[in-house]
């Protein structure tokens, strides 16, 4: 990836609002900027859009939205929201940044809903951990390929053209970092060269390659990527060769609830819901209530890199409103047992310890050696369930910072004049490391800069 001067012969074509990246990032912000009145075009690498939003559960966090009211949900507001994400990240986000999304976000679902036609539901019986509402928005399947598809239909419906099949590789800028256009090209070597007159970068962070992972984030470089694998960083790149600022790039979103070997995400409400992870001696090893983020950490520090995942009947009725979770009973990674000895021996725990990491948590009413509360969370009945999991990341959390408008900084002051970024291309607002990551954050990100950047005027040639 690299940033020329301005070709001397110009472009083939040349649009307003150009985009690089066709997520739920790229494709919301191409919606915005067409319902600006912008002429927008979406460069996309692979053949058809997923990305990352293809491989999630389409969850997005929104506070104040009529999706909460019709669930009874009428307390909810940007001001807790904000509240909840700064908790979560120990205050380490740019406030300005968190009050954008937190505001933005209800509108933006809304929006999507109201304009193009989402059919989003609020997830109404099981809490995330951190958020002190029940916020999050789903499409009903609970599924990210179903968003992305939403999505890219939304965009066909509005005339909006999605190039797909070859990445942006070049970015042409004149010495003052303005941005008049970029080269994309394809395998065959075959290029085009496109003008704009402003880039949005939503092309996600650098999950997918494994140099800047090493360099950036050592600490999960050695776990699995679960993330779309065309995110390689490309916007961080761009922005070393413009002189962008950058923050937060040790920040990371990982996820110690993959099933082992089978790959596929279980929804963190088997833990919020009363189930508990053991490690390959039957033991418990952290406070699970702390979130999904840094259980990857947990999980990939125990022996094997491995854990079980004990929940129970009732929770698994829950988590079968997501698709991952009925795929994982299919594929058989699911296993169920009439007692807690019995399960054991399906995931070849120790008895003894399995049993007697049961019997301690059923004694307990308050607050446990690693500092989980269980008061009020129901306790495991049998038929028990479990499933062997591992530690992944799913995808960075650092990158180009922004404004609260989604345009990105320079790394000596003031701002690029007609660059913006959002999604997982910029900074999100999960503090500096695992642990500030409040789920929904990478969609929170993705949706709601996305419409903001997009919503953006198309900046004067002489701004
Ligand atoms: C398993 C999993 C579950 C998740 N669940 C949730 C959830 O429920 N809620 C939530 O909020 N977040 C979730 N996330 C995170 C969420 O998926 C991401 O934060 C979000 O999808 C990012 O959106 P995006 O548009 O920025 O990136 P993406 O959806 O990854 O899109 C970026 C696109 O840019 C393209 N691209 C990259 N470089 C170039 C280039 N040079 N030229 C052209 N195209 C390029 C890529 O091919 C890709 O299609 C999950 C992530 C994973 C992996």
């Amino acid at each position: 990836m690299s940033v020329a001067p301005p070709p001397p012969g110009g472009f083939e074509v040349a649009v307003e609002t150009l985009i690089v990246g066709a997520g739920a990032c790229g494709l919301t912000a191409a919606l915005a900027a067409a319902e600006a009145g912008q002429e927008v075009l979406v460069i996309e690498r692979d053949p058809v859009p997923s990305g990352s939003t293809a491989l999630s559960a389409g969850l997005i966090p929104a506070a104040g939205t009529r999706f909460q009211r019709d669930r009874g949900i009428d307390d909810d507001d940007a001001a807790l929201f904000a509240a909840d994400l700064q908790a979560k990240a120990k205050g380490q986000n740019p406030p300005e940044l968190v009050a954008a999304l937190a505001r933005g976000a209800g509108p933006a679902v809304e929006w999507l809903a109201e304009r193009h036609g989402l059919n989003f539901t609020v997830v109404h019986d099981f809490d995330y951990p951190g958020h002190s509402r029940r916020r999050m928005h789903g499409l009903p399947s609970r599924a990210g390929a179903d968003l992305v598809d939403a999505l890219r239909a939304a965009c066909e419906r509005a005339g909006i053209p999605i190039v797909c099949g070859a990445a942006v590789e070049t970015l042409f800028a004149t010495p003052e970092g303005r941005i008049v256009g970029v080269e994309r090209g394809d395998a065959e070597n075959s290029r085009d060269r496109i003008g704009c007159a402003r880039l949005i970068l939503a092309c996600n962070g650098f999950g997918g390659n494994p140099e800047m992972l090493a360099r950036l984030i050592p600490e999960i470089a050695g776990g699995i990527y679960f993330g779309h694998t065309g995110n390689r960083g490309d916007a961080l790149d761009w922005g070393a060769a413009l002189g962008a600022a950058t923050r937060h790039l040790g920040a990371y979103q990982g996820h110690g609830n993959v099933a082992h070997p089978h790959g596929i995400l279980i929804s963190w409400a088997v833990i919020t819901e009363g189930g508990y992870q053991v490690n390959t001696a039957g033991d418990r090893f952290w406070n699970e209530a702390q979130g999904y983020s840094e259980s990857a950490r947990a999980v990939l520090a125990q022996p094997e890199g491995i854990a079980v995942t004990v929940f129970d009947a009732r929770i698994a009725a829950v988590a079968r409103q997501f698709a991952d979770f009925v795929l994982a009973e299919e594929r058989g990674a699911i296993r169920t047992a009439d007692s807690i000895a019995a399960l054991a021996a399906q995931f070849g725990l120790p008895e003894a310890a399995l049993t007697a990491t049961h019997a301690e948590i059923g004694g307990l009413h308050g607050p446990d050696r690693f500092g989980r509360d269980w008061a009020g969370v129901p306790r495991l009945q049998p038929p028990f369930c479990g499933v062997r999991v591992t530690g992944t990341l799913f995808h960075t959390q650092g990158g180009l910072d922004i404004t609260p408008e989604g345009r990105v900084k320079r790394a000596d002051g003031g701002v690029f004049p007609n660059l913006f970024a959002a999604g997982g291309a910029a900074v999100g607002v999960s503090g500096a490391g695992d642990a500030g990551y409040l789920s929904g954050n990478g969609l929170l990100a993705a949706v709601t800069m996305g419409r903001i950047a997009g919503m953006q005027p198309v900046p004067a040639a002489d701004a």
